[in-house]
């Protein structure tokens, strides 16, 4: 018999016992009417003794049928008693006589699948279940259950139970999991806690990281490498790298020893002129040194690289303690640029600065120049007048002086229109004008104006024009005729007697249409010629090759510059080539518009515009005699009556009561006493007679800027001429002034 059948069997012999002796009296056990056996007797006694046992064991003692209803075969008294109940039967009431009815109604479930799980995983049929009761006085217990399930042939499924109060154990237990349970907590939440903190401090630091790297790479972008050094802990640590600084760092973000560092990098790269000069000013010691009252310095030194000299600049932080110096940043940046910015610089000062030496040189030339030519038709003008004054009486030379005077006095006009020339240049406000102008008939005057300077020296001065097709041009022939005029003369002044000048002009046609034409006006000479140096500097102003002191030879050294500028203004240029002692050669070019054939219909308006003015009357307003004299006798020449005014009250007065037409035009002086020519020419527009009122007015000054001919107009003048008097100037002026009215 195995050990599962000898327990099943006991089990069924005991519950057969129990039955006896729960519902029978002795005679139950009788097999017949007959007084019972002793044996039966016996087996009744044991019957009772065992359920008396079984009753009187101290734990709870349950059997139950395992199908149906799950019905409760016996309870002892102990568990009767757990479930606070008077007897069994009350027992039976209390849970329906079923195991369903002893379990809290929360538990039942899980206490059977429980059961049954651990019953068919159990070899020997075991079980072990804690639940919830409800006693006869409605108080919840807990309890623990050890069961064993039995499988009986003759007396079908059940479970017997050995079941105890357990509500302590459990309460304890639970109490002690709860404490488990929220120690647990606690310390998970202090963990957390300590978790979030930390991961803050890690954000923060990577953040603060972030930041500094951010600072550093902002400050840093002007430098190819960056390294931090700690000076005690003779440490490097590159944060940048040049290609150069990459030899010694050959993996990126390699630390190194910082003394090694210093001195490879000295020994590798700088200059050897600077390597002394480096070594020592980033030695630890001087670092620390320098670093004690400053944040920071820096050096200035040569590299060679790949063969080529590069300007570095290292500058050296302090980024830790200030007390104690130990932690630096070094940062190097190429300062090729700048060295070579400021190189420049410095020779563009030195080019001014000398360039400021020559002005001051050639400026104080003129004005020795200036003196010493203005003081001799000076000094020549008052001996000759004093001459004239002591001969007049006697009629003697008196002529051959006035004539020397008038050399003389020409000089110093001379001398005034070129410095007066200078300051419209400087003022840069000079129109061109476009006449009709014949080139053949201008070069034949240009040569004229020089030919008895020349036939005086003994020079000859030749003429070529005969390559000229386009004659005809439209020019600004007074400032053409300057500068030939200037450059003729300068080839006859630096001509020795005996020498040849050739004038000559030679044309090109610009476009198809023939509209333009370029003229190359060119003046050689055979005379002393031009040094190299200053033919460099020959057009600038005050620029001689000999002062008038030295040479004898008069002279401003304004000319050229001048006739530069003309020729500028009108839109060519001018040339020269010269080799000293073998003589100069000047070319003037300028592109002309020629003249078409509708330009000779003008030709014949100009005869009409002469016609129309002849024989008119002008009135002269001038506060100076002689000018009134030079003015009066001027007009009448050119064919028109006079009559004059001092001043510009009297001329206005002498307008309004002028007969209509008495006066074809004003000749209006400007600076003059009582009112002004300007006030005056505003008055008389003013007049309410039209025909005073509109009276052409022409303006003679000597003041000859654009700005007091556009005072001049904007007074009412229909034109501003300057003194001295041009006479061709003057005339055309006047023609048009009246004959366009
Ligand atoms: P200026 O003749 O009044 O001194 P310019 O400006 O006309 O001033 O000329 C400047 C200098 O150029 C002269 O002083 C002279 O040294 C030189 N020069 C000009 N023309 C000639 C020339 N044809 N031959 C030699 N030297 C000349």
């Amino acid at each position: 018999m195995d050990r599962q059948t000898h327990e099943n069997s006991i089990i069924e012999y005991m519950l057969t016992l129990l039955h006896i002796a729960d519902d029978a009296p002795l005679n139950t056990v009788k097999k017949s009417d007959a007084e019972p056996t002793g044996a039966e007797l016996l087996y009744l006694e044991t019957a009772r003794q065992i359920k008396a046992f079984i009753d009187e064991i101290p734990g709870g003692f349950l059997i139950y049928n395992a199908d149906g209803a799950e019905e409760i075969v016996y309870a002892n008294k102990a568990l009767i008693s757990i479930f606070k109940c008077k007897n069994l039967a009350e027992f039976k009431t209390l849970t329906g006589n079923s195991f369903v009815g002893m379990v809290h109604p929360d538990d039942i479930d899980a206490v059977q699948k429980s059961i049954k799980s651990q019953i068919s995983n159990s070899p020997d049929n075991l079980d072990y279940v804690e639940y919830r009761i409800m006693r006869k006085d409605g108080i919840v217990r807990w309890v623990e259950d050890y069961g064993h399930f039995i499988h009986s042939e003759t007396a079908g499924n059940f479970y017997y139970v050995f079941i105890s109060d357990a509500t302590e154990k459990v309460t304890r237990r639970m109490a002690e999991t709860a404490t488990i349970i929220n120690e647990g907590k606690a310390k998970e939440q202090k963990l957390q806690s300590l978790i979030e903190e930390y991961d803050k401090e890690r954000k923060l630091i990577r953040q603060e990281h972030l930041q500094r790297l951010e600072v550093i790479e902002g400050l840093s972008v002007n430098y190819d490498s960056i390294l931090y050094a700690d000076l005690d802990g003779d440490k490097v640590l590159p944060y940048r790298l040049s290609t150069r600084l990459e030899r010694q760092f050959e993996q990126r973000l390699q630390v190194r020893e910082l003394q090694w560092f210093l001195t490879d990098y000295v020994k590798v790269w700088v200059h050897p002129d600077d390597r002394e000069r480096v070594r020592q000013k980033t030695s630890v010691e001087y670092i620390k040194k320098a670093l004690e009252n400053n944040q920071t310095y820096y050096l200035n030194y040569r590299c060679i690289q790949n063969g080529e000299t590069q300007y570095i600049q290292l500058r050296i932080v302090n980024v830790g303690n200030r007390e104690r110096v130990s932690q630096i940043v070094m940062g190097y940046r190429n300062v090729d640029e700048e060295v070579l910015q400021q190189m420049k610089q410095k020779q563009l000062l030195e080019v001014a600065l000398n360039n400021a030496k020559i002005a001051e040189v050639a400026k104080n030339t003129f004005l020795s120049n200036m003196s010493h030519d203005m003081r001799t038709p000076l000094n020549a003008i008052f001996g000759y007048v004093a001459l004239a004054k002591k001969n007049a009486d006697k009629g003697k030379s008196t002529r051959a002086y006035l004539d020397k005077i008038e050399t003389a006095s020409n000089q110093i006009l001379e001398l005034i229109d070129k410095v007066l020339e200078i300051s419209y240049m400087e003022t840069q406000d000079y129109a061109v004008k476009e006449e009709p102008c014949n080139i053949l008939d201008f070069m034949r005057d240009i040569h004229a104006a020089s030919i008895n300077a020349a036939a005086q020296k003994n020079i000859s001065l030749a003429l070529h024009a005969d390559s000229v097709k386009h004659a005809n041009v439209y020019a600004d022939s007074h400032k053409l005729a300057q500068v030939l005029n200037h450059i003729v003369g300068n080839a006859i002044k630096y001509t020795k007697a005996g020498g040849n000048v050739v004038i000559s002009v030679s044309e090109k046609t610009n476009d198809k249409s023939g509209e333009f034409v370029t003229f190359y006006f060119t003046v050689e000479d055979n005379g002393i010629g031009i040094s190299k140096h200053t033919l460099d500097r020959i057009f600038e102003p005050f620029e001689r090759e000999h002062n008038t002191t030295l040479s004898g030879v008069y002279g401003l050294g304004l000319g050229l510059t001048i006739a530069k500028h003309l020729m500028e203004t009108m839109g060519g240029d001018i040339t020269v080539e010269s080799e000293l002692g073998k003589g100069s050669k000047f070319t003037a070019i300028l592109s002309l518009r020629a003249e078409s054939e509708t330009d000779e219909q003008q030709i014949e308006a100009e005869a009409a515009l002469n016609a129309c003015a002849r024989g008119k009357k002008i009135l002269i307003v001038e506060d100076n005699e002689i000018n009134l004299e030079i003015e009066t006798e001027i007009l009448q020449d050119l064919g028109y009556e006079t009559d004059f005014a001092p001043n510009g009250k009297i001329a206005v007065e002498k307008v309004q009561s002028s007969a209509n037409d008495e006066y074809a035009l004003v000749l209006m002086d400007i600076q003059m006493p009582v009112m002004d020519g300007r006030t005056a020419a505003k008055e008389i527009r003013k007049l309410s007679n039209a025909a005073h009122a509109n009276i052409p007015i022409i303006a003679l000054s000597a003041n000859a800027f654009e700005s007091d001919k556009r005072e001049s107009i904007e007074a009412g003048m229909n034109a501003h001429l300057t003194k001295p008097i041009d006479v061709p100037v003057l005339s055309e002026a006047i023609k048009s002034a009246i004959c366009e009215r």
